[in-house]
């Protein structure tokens, strides 16, 4: 699942002004690269993600994901190719409150219309892989800020998706969760996956082979570790 920007740029209208978020970002990230994201606050990171994500579209410039130019989908192409390909990982973790732990899990699954016995399968499954198949009856207020991101990734991860992205996952956590939900990206990078991380903190950038700095709309560095 291989990533190509070109000359990306994103311009965001703002009253009459015009905000250049991104001002032509090429990038190439090959399939299961772990990549982060560093930059100053309003660098453009949550835009590029945006992009990379299929969230949102560039102004101007080609997006080739998986050799498909996603530049020029509509809403609903976005969406399907989004479904399909990515996962997503927040700083916030965005667990519905009222669920189980198992229920948020399958929530995904439930849209993209798997059957019920199947969803539960699946969830138990991927729960088992973040480490907290015993907590499946749990709410979120119930676990710690950790084992909340790891329901995040678990949820991440029942589409099967080629690639994960995440902002600022550790953001909210101490440092122990933090390189406990890290060590999974990277068990997870290891099985293949591409992962794409933004973050602040230069210690979980670590964990990425590759980290791309971005200022004011531009990539600033890309530098890769060597291993
Ligand atoms: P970062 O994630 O690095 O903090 P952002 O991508 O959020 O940066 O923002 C880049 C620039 O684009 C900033 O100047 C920000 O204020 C602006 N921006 C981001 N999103 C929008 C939006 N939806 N509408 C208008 N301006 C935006
Ligand atoms: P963070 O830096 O924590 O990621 P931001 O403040 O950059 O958060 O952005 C949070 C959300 O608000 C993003 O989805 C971004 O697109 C949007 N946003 C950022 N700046 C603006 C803005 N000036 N106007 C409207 N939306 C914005």
């Amino acid at each position: 699942m291989s990533i190509l920007l070109s000359e990306v740029t994103k311009v965001y209208q703002l009253g009459g002004e015009r905000v250049n978020a991104l001002a032509g970002i090429t990038l190439s990230i090959s399939p299961g690269e772990f990549t982060a994201i560093m930059g100053p606050s309003g660098s453009g990171k949550s835009t590029l993600m945006n992009i990379l994500g299929c969230l949102d579209r560039p102004t101007t410039g080609s997006y080739m994901l998986d050799g498909q130019e996603v530049a020029t989908l509509n809403d609903d192409q976005l969406a399907i190719t989004r479904n399909k390909k990515i996962g997503f990982v927040f700083q916030s973790f965005n667990l519905l409150p009222r669920m189980s732990t198992l229920q948020n899990v399958a929530l995904p699954m439930v849209y993209a219309g798997v059957e019920k016995k199947e969803r539960l399968a699946r969830a138990e499954q991927v729960l088992a892989m973040v480490g907290l198949e015993s907590r499946m009856n749990h709410q979120p207020n119930e676990l710690s800020g950790g084992q909340r991101q790891r329901v995040a990734i678990a949820r991440a991860l029942v589409n099967d998706p080629t690639i994960i992205m995440a902002d600022e996952p550790t953001g909210n956590l101490d440092t122990k969760s933090g390189d406990e939900v890290m060590n999974i990206f990277s068990e997870l990078n290891s099985q293949g996956r591409t992962i794409i991380l933004v973050t602040h903190e230069p210690d979980i950038a670590e964990y990425a082979g590759r980290v791309v700095y971005v200022r004011d709309g531009l990539i600033e560095r890309d530098e890769w570790k060597v291993r």
